[in-house]
């Protein structure tokens, strides 16, 4: 027997190549059995309750409080209390000590908050564990160490804080988005109402122990949770003074309309519809990543996912191929298992909105591919899907299906890629795959989106400014930028 025969003896081929279950425990999470609102430093029992749920299993997890108007009106009050009395006047410096403490506790509580997010949201823990986490924490540092560099951001232009924030978040980012909005309020000396969504908030309700930890004033931050009522009670309440709001068109546009002649400020982060636009010089292997993680990242709940693919004539057949075949090796299943490339649906309501979309794509004449995938039988599931012969005109190529199904479409010249990609009522996000740089620059020139990426898709930095063209709203969120919203500047 030779020395290679031995090894091979010792080292058996296995039977096949599946991934053996490697669950993330879940012991680390505390939950009660239910939760109240976080008004002035103090959990406050609520009038009323409803069920929040893991969108995994359908397992009940806590009873949530259903805020109130009058709930809403504490946690105002609560958070003018706190501007007035301290906060407001607090050195930039001693504002930055408790930032930088949050983003530490986060960091260090990062497990914990990870597999909360997994199980309230339905997001793989290996993005809640890799992507939200230390973002959100990172958002922290990065503002914390704006504190007390206002006036050197703004130069010569007084910047003072507005007063009482209210912000209100969705359910795809529940804790990045909780930080991407806290964050700048803080730092800039306002205090803070804020909503997380009605399907995911435990993660903003655990927060608020981080808040304790850190000692952070009582009324600086105040959590109220609940449903779109509760969103439109703080909207309309007259002792808010700035709304910041991530979520749907729809609603951002109802609430614009109601904040008309108030005089509150407004940013708002809506819809997308991006086109990932690749042509037939990019390294197609990185392209078909890029894509992947563009449009099945966070089961495509991403309001900049690149939902339209427009590919080069002269690659579409590679690519499709190749797509289709890096698709049967996407992993959809437990969001707790750090295998898991696809999670859960994040709601019964989403998963109809996604299966009506879908079903309006078959109609109208565009083909679909699904790999064969074996979905749990509980929970809220929808397979990695991709529509090609796709036109401009479909549903499917025009609304945001927030779920992970792509669209195909293709283009010649870069003159038709760019009339084609600006063809939608949004502009948030568009990315160009090509090894030329002066490509990329004219493109990036070109296209109506608040963000380009370029070889890449949905890579976020808390230094760099997000926020949208048309639909997709107005508004910065992060960078310098980011600070702006929270700032008057009295002359
Ligand atoms: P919404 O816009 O309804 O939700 C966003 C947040 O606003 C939630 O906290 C919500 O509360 C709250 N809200 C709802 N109605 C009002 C109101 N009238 N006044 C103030 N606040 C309100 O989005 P949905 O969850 O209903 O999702 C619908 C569609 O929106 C999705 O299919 C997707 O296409 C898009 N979407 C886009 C997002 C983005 O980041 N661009 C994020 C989320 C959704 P509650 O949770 O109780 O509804």
């Amino acid at each position: 027997m030779t020395d290679l025969d031995r090894k091979q003896d010792r080292a058996p081929v296995p039977k096949d190549w599946t991934y053996a279950p490697a669950p993330e425990s879940r012991d680390i999470v505390r939950l009660r059995e239910r939760y109240g609102h976080f008004i002035g430093g103090e959990w406050i029992e609520p009038a009323e309750t409803y069920q929040t749920i893991s969108p995994a299993t359908e397992e009940p997890l806590a009873l949530i409080g259903e805020g109130t108007e009058g709930e809403v009106d504490a946690a105002v009050v609560a958070a003018r209390d706190a501007f007035a009395n301290g906060w407001s006047a607090l050195p930039g410096s001693e504002r930055a000590k408790y930032l930088f403490r949050i983003a530490r506790i986060l960091q260090e509580r990062s497990r914990e908050f990870a597999v909360l997010e997994s199980l309230n949201g339905g997001k793989p823990i290996k993005e809640s564990r890799d992507v939200d986490l230390p973002l959100a924490a990172a958002h922290f540092f990065y503002y914390a160490g704006w504190a007390d560099k206002l006036e050197y951001a703004f130069p010569n232009r007084r910047p003072k804080p507005v007063g009482v924030a209210g912000q209100i978040i969705p359910w795809n980012f529940p804790l990045l988005m909780l930080a991407w909005k806290i964050a700048p309020a803080l730092a800039c000396g306002n205090t803070v109402v804020l909503k997380p969504a009605e399907t995911t908030p435990l993660t903003a309700l655990l927060f608020c122990d981080v808040l304790r930890q850190a000692e952070l004033p009582p009324g600086v931050v105040n959590i109220v949770t609940g449903d779109g009522r509760t969103g439109a009670a703080i909207v309309d309440h007259p002792g808010v003074d700035k709304i910041a709001f991530t979520g749907s068109t729809e609603v951002g546009k109802a609430i614009q309309r109601r904040l008309a002649g108030t005089g509150k400020k407004l940013t708002l982060e809506l819809g997308g519809k991006a086109a990932n636009i690749v042509f037939d010089d990019c390294a197609l292997d990185q392209a078909v990543e890029g894509i992947v993680n563009g449009i099945y990242f966070n089961q495509g709940h991403v309001c900049c996912a690149g939902s339209r693919l427009f590919a080069q004539e002269s690659i579409y057949e590679p690519l499709v191929d190749k797509l289709k075949r890096r698709l049967e090796t996407l992993r959809v299943g437990d969001p707790l298992d750090k295998n898991t490339d696809v999670g859960a649906i994040n709601s019964k309501m989403q998963l109809e909105r996604i299966v009506e979309l879908v079903e309006a794509g078959k109609d109208e004449g565009a083909e679909i591919y699904q790999p064969p995938c074996r979905l749990p039988e509980k929970g809220y599931w929808f397979v990695p899907t991709v529509f090609t012969n796709v036109a401009q005109s479909y549903r499917i190529a025009q609304e945001e299906i927030f779920g992970p199904v792509l669209s195909v479409l293709t283009f010649r010249t870069p003159e038709e890629a760019v009339e084609k990609a600006n063809n939608t009522p949004y502009g948030l996000s568009a990315g160009v795959w090509t090894e030329k740089g002066s490509r990329i620059l004219w493109m990036a020139q070109r296209l109506r989106a608040g963000v380009v990426w370029a070889n890449t898709f949905n890579r976020f930095d808390p230094t760099s400014p997000f926020g949208g063209y048309k639909e997709s709203g107005f508004g910065r969120e992060g960078g310098l930028h980011g600070l702006e919203p929270y700032l008057r500047f009295d002359e």
